[in-house]
């Protein structure tokens, strides 16, 4: 009987893993089947460094994903690694901090960003044709808010002009960054970096075009509030798009999209040293069981075409590339 038992429980035993093996392999298929995205791709957050920029050669300590990169370790490397991603990708427009260092390798790609600078100095290099976007706006990092009186000008630049502004908040840094690099991230606070900060913003300048560079993650809510009240808001989904869990990124997403926000959220990298972070970026959001080829496209490519307001023939050029 001892062994009738025996013999019943390892066939029973077998069956479950079985059964879970073929659950497992099916959905393997399941997501192998699932729509892989292949048509142009808009990136909205990039980095050209100069030489001597601290992060060449930094390996990116282990994300909440557990993965590390090496970083590649010049300006050279870094541009040519970069170029080659989106040729990989079909990356047809970036938006790239400092881009001006690589406008002559990719002038049609490019929509040059800069923030770090003075008022008076973006709004000329803006009349020389070498300012698209403000951006990366990063004052959380030295504890500032954006609603301070010393960044509101930026803002109102922006208003100005008629450019998109892009504005860093959460998540920034590595995780637990404040305790590794005190010296660079020390300025950072938790109770800063909440997406709600904008609001006065948007207040007293309405005809912004915002957007949010790394997600406002892990601020859905006030996100999905902030959404809500103000339709000239949209967020790039650089960095969530390689840090976080799979599970996590497809949670954060689908409560967006559920709450009727699928229509502003831009694909972006952030890739500054680590190229590969492009390829994981990419394949983050292709990933994502729940979304449609449709939906996907949205995210990769038609939000931010409506967002930066580029032309009908350029969405076209790009369509058919
Ligand atoms: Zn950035």
């Amino acid at each position: 009987m001892k062994t009738q038992i025996f013999t019943l429980l390892t066939v029973v035993l077998l069956l479950v893993s079985c059964n879970n093996q073929i659950k497992d392999k099916s959905s393997v298929i399941a997501n192998k089947n699932s729509h892989n995205y292949k048509g142009p791709i808009i990136d909205m957050h990039i980095h050209a460094f100069t030489e001597g920029n601290p992060l060449f050669g930094m390996t990116h300590p282990p994300t909440l994903r557990g993965e590390t990169f090496e970083g590649v370790t010049s300006a050279a490397e870094q541009k040519e690694k970069t170029l080659e991603k989106f040729r990989k990708h079909k990356i047809v427009k970036a938006m790239v901090s400092n881009g001006k260092l690589w406008f002559d390798d990719v002038p049609e790609t490019m929509l040059i960003g800069g923030a770090d600078k003075g008022i008076d100095a973006l709004r000329n290099q803006h009349q020389e044709g070498k300012l698209q976007v403000i951006a990366e706006m990063a004052p959380f990092y030295a504890g500032i808010l954006a609603d301070d009186p010393s960044i509101l000008p930026y803002f109102e630049l922006a208003q100005e002009l008629d450019i998109p502004v892009g504005f860093h908040i959460f998540p920034g840094g590595p995780n637990y960054g404040f305790h590794m690099m005190p010296e660079m991230l020390g300025g950072m606070r938790t109770y800063n970096a909440n997406p709600a900060q904008l609001e006065n913003v948007l207040v007293k300048y309405p005809n912004l075009r915002l957007y949010i560079m790394h997600g406002g993650w892990p601020y859905v809510e006030d996100l999905k509030a902030l959404m809500y009240a103000h339709p000239n808001v949209y967020i790039g989904i650089a960095v969530v798009n390689w840090i976080l869990p799979q599970e996590e990124f497809n949670a954060y997403l689908k409560s967006l999209i559920n709450a009727g926000f699928g229509d502003r959220i831009m694909f972006g990298s952030d890739q500054m040293v680590w190229p590969q972070t492009i390829d994981i970026a990419v394949e983050t959001v292709n990933s994502v069981n729940f979304l449609t080829p449709e939906q996907k496209e949205d995210i990769f490519y038609n939000n931010a075409a409506k967002f930066l307001g580029l032309t009908k023939d350029e969405i076209e050029k790009h369509k058919n590339q």
